[in-house]
């Protein structure tokens, strides 16, 4: 049976903008692009689900296609939703190592040292390709020595003495690898009178989407839903969060690709950077100290598709002193787990390498972007370190 509110590849006018914009087709023959995987054989599909193949694997979920399709043609769901039924089976030893980010999370940052100094060794990451699949020739992300949620529990009594307050979605990268982020994320907010509560939230589900694990990403965002439905309550609070793919998951993602009840929470969700330009907006002076660096922005593309990357800019542009560089909009190619894995290691080095080269030639102090991912690789293919606005915005705030 044809899921007629689900036909929004019927409002192709096959104009192949998406195509044309579409970071994988471009540097791969493996990939045939947006409009052939994704509305094209659609059609055919729902007559014969034999015409799926494997090439649908290769799109990354940029979403890059809907920002510029003018039929708003569900292009990227159309083509993960196909993909859950690709004949080419996902590794599951591997899928379960890149989706299980909680309980990996929660071990590694307990033994950080021992895990860090393992994962630098090129034999790990040998070892890593042969068993798992994993790209050997990648840095894999460095884990913090405790969570960022043990350090809050201590700071949670002065939170709720505020009487204006914001749920914080942290996310697995604040918890595990950057709990200074979320640690500046609360020095920001409390500096504007607004307390910072968080909830017992998961993995927002990013990585088990794109690694076809529907289920499992379902339970934990009706987990999340429902935590942070009951945070909100009736207050009418924003749910902030400081990573735009975490934000896609919250936003769209649960409502449109899960399909799940969303009430309660639906545009309630913001990136803090959209939630801190209003707050600005109302004050006579943020009393910004100067910050005297070229920096270099990029837009993480699921930002764009959010329409987020302007709230970004403009509250970067308000630090007196930042030389602010915008770089041409530009996918970085790793899309979370895509770029780790070993088969599409050198697509998404190829995909990314108009960014590199973009970054390389302007030379800045150093990169700002709101995507852990996009971060990691930028600092694996360039030699620029790379900071989120918020870690920046914070050091602007300090006394
Ligand atoms: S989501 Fe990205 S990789 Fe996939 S088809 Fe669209 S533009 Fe291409
Ligand atoms: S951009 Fe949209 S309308 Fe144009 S070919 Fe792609 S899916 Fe069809």
């Amino acid at each position: 049976m044809i899921n007629l509110e689900n036909i929004s590849f019927d409002h192709c006018i096959k104009c192949t903008v998406c195509t044309v914009y579409c970071p994988v087709a471009r540097v791969t023959h493996l990939y045939p692009g947006p409009k052939f995987s994704g509305p094209d054989t659609e059609r055919l599909r729902i007559k014969n689900p034999a015409l799926i193949d494997e090439s649908l694997q290769y799109c990354n979920n940029c979403k890059r296609c809907e920002i510029v399709c003018p039929s708003d043609v569900h292009i990227a769901d159309i083509i993960r939703l196909a993909s859950l039924n690709s004949p080419k089976k996902e590794f599951k030893l591997r899928s379960l190592v890149l989706t299980s980010t909680d309980l990996i999370g929660k071990l590694a940052t307990r033994m950080s040292t021992v895990v860090n100094g393992l994962m630098g060794l090129s034999v790990t990451r040998f070892l890593l390709g042969l068993f798992l699949g994993l790209a050997s020739e990648r840095a894999l992300p460095k884990y913090a020595s405790g969570t960022f949620r043990k350090w809050y529990l201590k700071q949670q009594h002065l939170q709720m003495a505020f009487q204006n307050r914001v749920v914080f979605f942290h996310g697995c990268y604040v918890n595990y690898n950057d709990p200074e982020l979320g640690k500046s994320v609360l020095q920001v907010l409390n500096r504007l009178d607004t307390g910072v509560l968080i909830t017992p939230e998961k993995c927002c589900g990013i990585p088990l989407i794109s690694n076809n694990r529907i289920t499992k990403a379902k339970s934990q965002a009706r987990h999340n839903i429902d935590v942070l439905r009951k945070a909100v309550g009736e207050t009418g609070m924003k749910i902030v969060l400081t990573s735009s793919s975490c934000c896609l998951a919250l936003d769209h993602e649960y409502q449109n690709l899960l399909e799940l009840d969303t009430t309660g929470i639906q545009g309630q969700v913001e990136l803090l950077t959209k939630y801190l330009f209003e707050r600005f907006a109302q004050l006579p002076d943020p009393g910004l100290k100067p910050i005297k660096l070229k920096a270099a922005y990029h837009a993480p593309c699921h930002l764009e598709h959010m329409g987020g990357v302007v709230y970004t800019v403009e509250l970067l542009k308000k630090i007196p002193g930042l030389d602010l560089q915008v770089l041409h909009s530009e996918c970085c190619g790793i899309s979370g787990t895509y770029g780790f894995k070993a088969e599409n290691y050198q697509i998404s080095k190829d995909i990314g390498q108009n960014l590199f080269d973009q970054i390389n030639t302007l030379q800045p102090d150093l990169v700002i972007t709101d995507c852990e991912t996009c971060k990691w690789q930028i600092e694996f293919n360039t030699t620029y370190k790379v900071v989120h606005p918020i870690t920046l915005l914070a050091k602007a705030m300090k006394n």
